[in-house]
């Protein structure tokens, strides 16, 4: 009788338990996607790496921590992506390229990081290039999550120095050109407009759209600072330097009065919004004197021009130096989900 009563119980509390598993996972499951793309693979961190090169490589993980912890999201909630494949890197970059990153003193180079040469290639490879292949991945996800909600941001990517046979400027692969090949080969898409306001010349996807007309590129950069790269510029079609120390009612009026009639003559069925935050008034390479508010009505303002004219909208981080760019995107990124996330 104390056996079975014991058994009895036993059995009680393994179906509650499994009914509360069971619950628990389902809830999991039935919460909704957010169209955010990241992954705990994107951070680089190694031997102190992050502190040779003033780009913040654990920005992706600080905004996703600020989202998870203000919000509640859970990690199952975020498109996940995967490595990017070579089969996807070969459909833009050149198989000599590609073979000459298994070169310590090539990726020294392009990271602009001269002491990392001594370092065996394949910790390299899996330090650095890894977290820059998962963020390629992101990218080239992100162009069938925004296809689904309209919009979506990859919590890195942006890459827009790297060109078809070498790489530069921190940017080894052109996630940016790579995701135009998709968009076209699995979605169709006939006409995208790449929208680059990082504070630097998209030197690198210009070089490799050159005269596609299908491809339209709106781009607004310091003149007065890297890459100033004369050869490509012919490729942009709405071309705007600015000045070193623009500030935020000059820098917001070529978005606000030139971005719309952009966006009408050129009809994109999709954009890529390469969201730089080296444009802010404290970042040591941009050079510029945009503040923190000026940076979130940027990115406002083209998803505002992207979503009210039903164009899916693709935003990629890129470029950002300060010691405030993690919050200062965390911030604008909330500010487009609270307005644009139903
Ligand atoms: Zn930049």
């Amino acid at each position: 009788m104390k056996i079975n009563i014991t058994i009895k119980v036993i059995i009680i509390i393994s179906l509650s338990l499994f009914i509360t598993c069971s619950n628990n996972k389902k809830n999991i499951k039935e919460l909704k996607k957010i169209p955010l793309i990241y992954s705990k693979n994107y951070n680089i961190k190694f031997l102190g790496i992050q502190k040779l090169h003033p780009f913040d490589t654990e920005r992706p993980k600080k905004i996703h921590k600020y989202l998870t912890g203000k919000y509640g999201f859970t990690k199952e909630q975020f498109y996940k992506p995967e490595l990017v494949t070579q089969e996807e890197l070969l459909k833009v970059h050149t198989q000599k390229y590609l073979r000459s990153l298994n070169h310590s003193k090539v990726i020294a180079e392009i990271a602009e990081m001269p002491a990392i040469k001594y370092l065996p290639a394949f910790v390299l490879k899996n330090k650095l290039l890894k977290p820059m292949k998962y963020a390629t991945g992101g990218t080239i996800l992100g162009t069938d999550v925004a296809i689904e909600h309209g919009f979506a941001i990859n919590l890195s990517g942006g890459y827009h120095h790297a060109k078809a046979n070498s790489g530069e400027g921190f940017c080894f692969f052109a996630d940016i050109n790579i995701a135009v090949k998709k968009l076209k080969e699995k979605h169709n898409i006939k006409s995208i407009m790449i929208i680059d306001l990082d504070a630097h010349q998209g030197n690198g996807h210009e070089s490799i759209i050159k005269n596609d007309t299908t491809i339209h590129i709106f781009d607004v950069y310091n003149k007065d600072i890297y890459p100033d790269d004369e050869d490509v510029k012919q490729y942009i079609d709405y071309n705007f330097p600015i000045s070193k120390n623009t500030k935020d009612a000059d820098y917001l009026t070529i978005i606000k009065e030139e971005l719309p009639k952009a966006i009408k003559e050129s009809k994109p069925d999709f954009i890529i919004y390469n969201a730089g935050t080296d444009i802010f008034k404290g970042d040591l390479l941009g050079m510029l004197s945009v503040s923190e508010e000026g940076i979130i009505s940027r990115d406002e303002i083209v998803f505002k021009n992207a979503i009210e004219n039903k164009i899916p909208v693709l935003m990629l981080l890129s470029g950002g130096y300060s010691k405030k760019s993690a919050d200062i995107t965390a911030k604008s990124i909330e500010n487009i989900l609270i307005k644009h996330f139903k």
